[in-house]
């Protein structure tokens, strides 16, 4: 069993479905853009973070699949 990991944006553990999507962002040595100029970022999310982020977004990130996973949609419940 690895370490539990949590969600940097609600906190909250990660079952074993937000482990398995993975739902990250690793960078080091971020540049002048931000003021975390030089830090690392290490940023993950749960499933439904991700799902609000997304429906925060102004551009959709999301590119639909064709038929392969609409089965796992409808248990997922997405709709974006
Ligand atoms: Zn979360």
């Amino acid at each position: 069993m690895t370490e539990t990991k949590y969600c940097n944006r609600c906190g909250r553990a990660l079952d074993i479905w937000d482990v398995q999507e993975d739902l990250t962002i690793h960078k080091e040595n971020l540049g002048y853009g931000t003021k975390y100029d030089g830090d690392s970022i290490h940023l993950q999310f749960c499933c439904d973070c991700m799902e609000q982020l997304i429906e925060e977004c102004a551009i959709c990130p999301i590119t639909e699949s064709d038929s392969v996973n609409t089965y796992e949609r409808s248990d997922k419940q997405n709709e974006c």
